[in-house]
């Protein structure tokens, strides 16, 4: 365990580089060490992760449990499939490449960055980090400054269990991140705004680095009829609510069925009651809002529409309740921005075309959610519409799934992570052909005379 202070960002990289270069983070077993050293690292400061995310965002300990803590989950799924991940995989080859074998085998990139968000502090960081050791690089991490006491505990786990050689956490905000930025890395994968991952694309262009980007955006909420009102509230109140709406998933707004809002709106109040209480400010379930700043930028979009629920406000906790909006217009601020808070606008349609009608007219978003029962509802909406990912009939949940991608498309990101996706994200697949010496046909060397036909008619053209 090596605690040595970080001071040059150039010398750390260098450090990196050479450390990789011993061929070390190639070794499986390596690298299954270290999954099991991370995991170790979690369990065994749990409560300083309660206490960092409590700190930052108020977070309820059962909601740090399922979304932060419960990243372990993702290390024990690398663990039990790593071998299989990194083996070479077999490729196909056609009848005429008959003394030859294919196969692809992953490789490790090298140095990779990983900038993270302030949201979900602790697992946006460590859920790449998985990938990135499985796959078998070093890697340096920058924690958002935003969620301070997030990003100095993990300064602290990281620089305890593991080598800065290997993994390094520098701290600090746009500066420092810049400062990163211009370095040369072999992989930048970046979760945040997209209005960052544009600077963070155009720095990474420089040295031709690849990069991941998890973005955000507004996230539709679909509502038809055919539901089970109840289920459908408590659904889209959850993931609406979770970490008071700062979630990059969350439904942004919803998009009703004209003849379904007003129930719809009745149940979602009886699911905040539920929750929360008649106060949420006393709930200990509820979180508070990340900076003033923050606070402020949603502040001023309560503003738009008619509240029907919630509105108030409490600038010296942060505290913003949950709040639904009605008769916003499309052009108000809160339809045109990212909402990133505890504000859920109501939008009616008559005719589902509208809703894909208005989802198409915007940038592709992150997530999409429908809820109907309705199979050619579904198989419409799937077919008619583009976004990173889907969730039918539930929200959030498509994150927990390890087998399915995760990433945006469009403005809401480029490249995907999470389960066997976070492997590949932080590999290069190396394409491998090997011949024998068994034989040697002169079919394409020169001289061509008298091929030429052969070829013709073997190629079929
Ligand atoms: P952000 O883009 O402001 O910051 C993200 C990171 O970039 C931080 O570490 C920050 O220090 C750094 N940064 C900020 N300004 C920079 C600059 N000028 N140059 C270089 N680096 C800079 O994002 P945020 O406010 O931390 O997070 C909120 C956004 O992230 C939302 O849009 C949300 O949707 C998105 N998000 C996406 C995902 C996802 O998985 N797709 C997850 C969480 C959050």
């Amino acid at each position: 365990m090596i605690t040595k202070k970080l001071s040059n960002l150039t010398a750390i990289i260098d450090k990196q580089r050479d450390f990789f270069q011993t061929g070390q983070t190639k070794n499986v077993d390596f690298r299954l060490t270290q999954l099991k050293t991370l995991k170790q690292a979690i369990l065994e400061n749990k409560p300083a992760i309660v206490q960092a995310l409590q700190a930052d965002l108020s977070k309820p300990e059962f909601e740090t449990y399922i979304s932060e803590i419960s990243v372990t989950k993702e290390i024990d799924a690398a663990i039990k499939n790593l071998k299989n991940w990194s083996k070479p995989q077999k490729a196909a080859v056609s009848w005429d490449f008959f003394s030859y074998s294919a196969r692809v085998h992953p490789e490790p990139l090298g140095v990779v960055l990983i900038i993270g968000p302030w949201n979900y502090p602790f697992q946006l960081i460590i859920s790449p980090l998985i990938g990135a050791i499985a796959a078998g690089n070093c890697t340096i991490i920058k924690p958002s400054e935003i969620a301070p006491h997030t990003s100095s505990l993990l300064a602290e786990i990281i620089g305890k269990y593991f080598d800065p050689a290997y993994i390094a956490v520098v701290e600090g905000g746009a500066e420092i991140s810049q400062q990163l930025l211009a370095e040369k890395f072999d992989h930048i994968f970046f979760t945040g705004g997209t209005a960052v991952g544009k600077i963070v694309m155009a720095a990474a262009a420089k040295h031709l680095t690849p990069v991941t980007l998890e973005l955000g955006g507004k996230s539709p909420c679909i509502v038809d009829t055919e539901i089970n009102l109840e289920y459908t509230a408590r659904r889209i109140t959850w993931g609406k609510f979770l970490n008071a709406g700062q979630t990059c998933i969350a439904p942004d707004y919803l998009l009703v069925n004209q003849k379904i809002k007003p129930d719809l709106i009745k149940s979602i109040k009886k699911c905040l009651t539920e929750f929360y209480g008649n106060n949420p400010a006393n709930s200990p379930d509820y979180s508070r809002i990340i900076s003033q700043n923050h606070f402020e930028r949603l502040n001023k979009l309560l503003k738009d529409g008619e509240i029907i629920t919630g509105g108030e406000t409490d600038q010296s906790t942060r505290y913003i309740a949950p709040t639904v909006i009605d008769h916003v217009s499309l052009t108000d601020p809160i339809m045109q921005e990212e909402i990133f808070g505890p504000i859920l606008p109501v939008i009616e349609y008559t005719d589902i075309t509208e809703a894909i009608a208005l989802i198409n007219s915007r940038p592709k978003p992150l997530a999409l959610y429908l809820f109907t029962q309705n199979k050619n509802l579904q198989k419409q909406v799937l077919q008619e519409t583009s976004s990173g990912g889907v969730c039918i009939n539930d929200t959030i949940m498509q994150v927990g799934v390890s087998s399915l991608p995760f990433g945006g498309v469009g403005e809401s990101g480029i490249g995907s992570y999470h389960g066997k996706a976070s492997f590949d994200t932080f590999s290069h697949r190396k394409s491998v052909l090997k011949n024998s010496f068994w034989l040697d046909l002169k079919w394409r060397y020169a001289p061509y005379k008298d091929k030429l036909s052969t070829i013709k008619r073997m190629m079929g053209i």
